[in-house]
């Protein structure tokens, strides 16, 4: 076992205040383990994960830097025991039944886009699914390979998209993302006026069993959820909890 130091977010990702011991309670102290390809990594710090008393939401206070990111997730299937190879056809099969739910739920909000961006693609099942014109961005190297083998337009990184969209969905993507505000505003700017963003994400006060496992970096309640999405500058249309095999909670906002 490897082990390494790391830093303590001095600010939530989920608001910006300040991780002082006024505004974040402890919720685990010791250490926590995580899987860097084969090799299980034991990551040290005072305080792991906390929640902010600001903005409810629970997140790993202690982190490897940004750039050391895609190291965390680069062995791909992450959601997967160590060691199994990674099943790309095995996985496209899967993910089905939240498809059918996002398309379901954009039909009843009669959300018909004209340009769709899928943040956090993987890939890109979604994007198979749809019959509109559709972009993605993904930085796992191996879903990557996989979509653009598929023919679809994905790019890794949000700097490279080119044009604005009137739909951004991020399913199951938020809680893996370092800085999830900062990156909510970054799309929020790549957003038309008047366009829809869908959200998923394990719904933590319905007892999603992990929360801060399979590598999540923050978890959400329905309240840390309507906030992150409120000071990102979206309006609320709907948010809702539904069971796809796993307590699981959607959002619609719009950009006013
Ligand atoms: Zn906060």
């Amino acid at each position: 076992m490897g082990w390494i130091v790391v830093k303590r977010l001095e600010n939530c990702p989920g608001c910006r205040e300040p991780t002082d011991r006024e505004l974040m309670q402890v919720i685990i102290s010791n250490h926590h383990t995580i899987q860097v390809g084969n090799t299980p990594v034991m990551m040290f710090s005072q305080e792991i994960v906390g929640r902010c008393t600001i903005c409810d939401l629970r997140f790993i206070a202690g982190r490897l830097p940004p750039e050391d990111l895609i190291v965390y997730y680069k062995d791909g299937d992450y959601t997967s025991r160590p060691g199994r190879p990674l099943d790309l056809e095995a996985r496209a099969k899967k993910s089905g039944l939240f498809t059918r739910s996002v398309l379901q739920t954009l039909k009843s909000s009669d959300i018909s886009p004209v340009r769709h961006l899928d943040f956090g693609c993987v890939q890109g099942n979604l994007m198979l699914a749809v019959d509109w014109m559709t972009v993605g961005v993904e930085i796992e190297p191996n879903y990557l390979k996989w979509a653009i083998e598929h023919n679809l337009e994905v790019y890794d990184g949000l700097d490279k998209v080119p044009g604005f969209f009137d739909l951004i969905t991020l399913i199951e993507v938020l809680e893996h993302l370092d800085q999830p505000l900062d990156s909510l505003i970054a799309l929020n700017a790549k957003l038309t006026i008047g366009g829809h963003i869908m959200i998923s994400v394990p719904d933590l006060l319905k007892g999603h069993p992990s929360p801060l496992s399979n590598r999540h970096l923050s978890a959400f309640t329905p309240t840390a959820l309507e906030n992150i999405m409120k000071k990102a500058g979206f309006e609320k249309e709907l948010i809702y909890h539904v069971d796809l095999g796993m307590p699981t909670l959607f959002y619609v906002g719009v950009k006013k």
